[in-house]
């Protein structure tokens, strides 16, 4: 992206409302100190040599308790979304939660409340992608999730420990993740909403329609976690709402088996001390994904890290980025350059950089995958996540990489994916990954890249 767009986006919108408080840059007593607890030990997950081979993480799959009863289909029934995103309005969703069959607790009916502006960077713009065929290559799992956090994350992490709550759906052992038959159609959109987060428009079946559209094999469903003590509440899910989620997203699978995967993801927060929470949730249900975020703007991350100068600021976010890959928690760390939008007009990364480097290693070290978002086209730094120089880094040091659109709204599924694949070429990238029951799936960017102008084609005539 030039200079000069950024500068144009940079200037036509301002940062993050709440987000951006430039009144206190530098001074400020309340500067913390931005490494907040002690940091485990990098996780056992090997680090990852080579790229192809490298082994996904072991699907943590809940070790806790062996399921119950697969709830699959679902009945959950949605309401009309609004067709305008982006944060600020808020859809009038009305979720209605299947009969809580045999498997798990009964969801709670939910009703979004009220609305409120989102402060999470949420992209706005419609498009479509476009593929055609290729074989996936399998990748073999890593090291097994040696290192589940729990405990040993964080200092405070022990605001709260919840206490059990059965796993809402299960899937029996040796569930195929892919009912797709082979094709042209070989890749994943790796990152999406539905209306339960609140800034969020439109029902999983018109993403997976866009899916289809966008010449993807698949779609996953990552919304926003659930999240205790009010922790701000007005851009996910509420925890009693989890349930209708997993059972928003199996409709869908099911809808769509045979034609389009809809698979089960969550984005889950990284916020030092609520690791033993978020482990916990995982154990929820059967994801296939589970992409992990530092969201700077909320509220409570702002007011705990922020004082300081925004360079340190900046700093504090990466150490955090490369804390949650060593927390064990998440398949993959999601849009990994997301506080460029805080202060966008001063964003700078040659600054940055060396520190950068640093946090990339701790994160290659671990094995875990990181996403190139292109919604950060349409964001105040209007660039992916990351940027290019970034990416490259990345890429020297092997680390994966997943694909997602970040879409919020259903005509984004897909969205810039070609020019994402030629970013990674570019940045040194031969291959790209997704995820399936958690267990990283390798693809030649080639092939995908191949697959999806194929697709375009076609759809042009
Ligand atoms: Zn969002
Ligand atoms: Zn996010």
């Amino acid at each position: 992206m030039s200079k000069k767009n950024k500068a144009k986006a940079n200037q036509a919108k301002k940062p993050t409302p709440k987000a951006a408080k430039p009144a206190k840059k530098v001074h400020n007593k309340t500067a913390k100190p931005s490494k907040p607890a002690k940091k485990p030990a990098p996780k056992a997950r090997k680090a990852a040599p080579a790229p192809k081979k490298v082994p996904a993480r072991k699907p943590a799959r809940t070790a806790a308790k062996p399921a119950a009863k697969p709830i699959k289909a679902v009945v959950v029934k949605a309401a009309k979304p609004a067709t305008k995103p982006e944060h600020g309005a808020r859809p009038a969703v009305a979720v209605k939660p299947a009969p809580a069959s045999k498997a798990g607790p009964a969801t709670p009916k939910s009703a979004i409340p009220s609305p409120q502006p989102a402060a999470l960077p949420v992209p706005a713009a419609p498009a479509a992608a476009s593929p055609a065929p290729a074989a996936p290559v399998k990748v073999p799992a890593k090291a097994p999730s040696p290192g589940r956090p729990s405990s040993k994350t964080s200092a405070s992490a022990e605001v709260f420990v919840k206490p059990e709550v059965p796993p809402v759906r299960r899937e029996p052992p040796g569930t195929p993740g892919s009912t797709v038959k082979k094709g042209s159609a070989i890749f994943y959109d790796s990152h999406m909403h539905t209306p339960l987060c609140k800034h969020a428009w439109g029902e999983p079946e018109e993403y997976a329609e866009q899916g289809l559209r966008a010449g993807l094999k698949g779609i996953i469903f990552t919304c926003h976690c659930p999240m205790p003590n009010g922790f701000w509440p007005t851009v996910r899910m509420d925890e009693a709402e989890f349930d209708a989620y997993v059972a928003m997203v199996g409709r869908a699978t099911e809808k769509y088996k045979g034609r389009l995967d809809v698979w089960l993801g969550l984005e889950s927060e990284y916020y030092p001390g609520y690791e033993k929470y978020i482990e916990h949730l995982h154990q929820r249900a059967d994801f296939h994904f589970i992409l992990g975020s530092v969201h700077w703007q909320a509220k409570e991350y702002l007011s705990k890290y922020e004082g300081g100068t925004i360079e340190g600021f900046r700093r504090t976010y990466f150490n955090h980025l490369a804390d949650s890959a060593e927390s064990g928690l998440y398949d993959c760390l999601g849009h990994p350059d997301l506080v460029k939008n805080y202060h966008p007009d001063s964003w700078c990364f040659p600054i940055l950089k060396d520190h950068v480097a640093r946090c990339l290693d701790r994160i290659a070290a671990t094995g875990i995958a990181m996403e190139l978002n292109t919604s950060g086209l349409n964001k105040s730094y209007a660039e992916m996540n990351p940027g290019n120089e970034m990416l490259g880094m990345m890429a020297e040091r092997k680390i994966p990489i997943v694909v997602g659109s970040d879409a919020h709204r259903a005509p984004r599924v897909g969205d810039h994916f070609i020019r994402a694949l030629e970013n990674l070429k570019a940045a040194g990238y031969k291959d790209v990954s997704y995820f399936e029951w958690r267990q990283r799936k390798v693809l030649k960017l080639d092939d995908v890249l191949s697959s999806l102008r194929k697709h375009e084609a076609a759809k042009a005539g």
